[in-house]
């Protein structure tokens, strides 16, 4: 007898950013898109923030962190982030760029990974505010593997000016 093996779903969680044009509208779309996915439900989101600029110029950023539960592979997952973002126009020219829509993978279950497109967790997330303010309100528990407790973390990011936008 066969039967088809019923896939797990893992707990993943996305780190939303924009600060071009109207970052608030863009934010809440790419919100909607994440809830829109196949294979995936969008089990949490946090609120929305507003921060300055990390190791980049422009306007203020709105960030907010989304939590998934998703039989994707991490690269499909990663696939279509990135036709989110190309949903809104955004391009890359320059590393750290200002830019209309930034999806990141920041954690999936407890993976470990480097690959040249994916690394897992997301290499930057435990220096930055905009990820673990947002990450801690939807899930104050969670651990970076590798790293450890991002409740931790925070104590080390609490000069980023970071605010809750209502
Ligand atoms: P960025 O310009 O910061 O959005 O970086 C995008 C590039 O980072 C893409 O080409 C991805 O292949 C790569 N990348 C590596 N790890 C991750 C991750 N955990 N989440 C999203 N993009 C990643």
């Amino acid at each position: 007898m066969t039967s088809a093996a019923t896939a797990v779903a893992v707990r993943a969680f996305i780190g939303i950013g924009g600060n071009l044009g109207d970052a608030r509208t863009t934010v809440e779309d790419a919100l909607r898109r994440l809830a829109l996915l196949p294979d995936t439900t969008l089990s949490a989101q946090s609120h929305l923030y507003r921060t300055a600029p990390v190791d980049a110029g422009g306007d203020d950023y709105v960030n907010a962190v989304a939590q998934l539960d998703t039989t994707l592979t991490p690269h499909a997952l990663l696939a279509a982030l990135q036709a989110i973002e190309l949903a809104h126009g955004r391009e890359r020219p320059y590393r750290n760029a200002p830019r209309t829509l930034d999806l990141d993978i920041l954690l999936y279950g407890e993976l470990q990974l480097a690959d040249d497109v994916l690394t897992l967790p997301h290499p930057r997330m435990a220096q930055r505010a905009f990820v673990l303010v947002p990450l801690s309100e939807i899930a104050p528990d969670a651990s970076i593997p590798g790293v450890g407790a991002t409740r931790d973390l925070l104590v080390q990011v609490r000069d980023q000016a970071i605010d809750l936008l209502i």
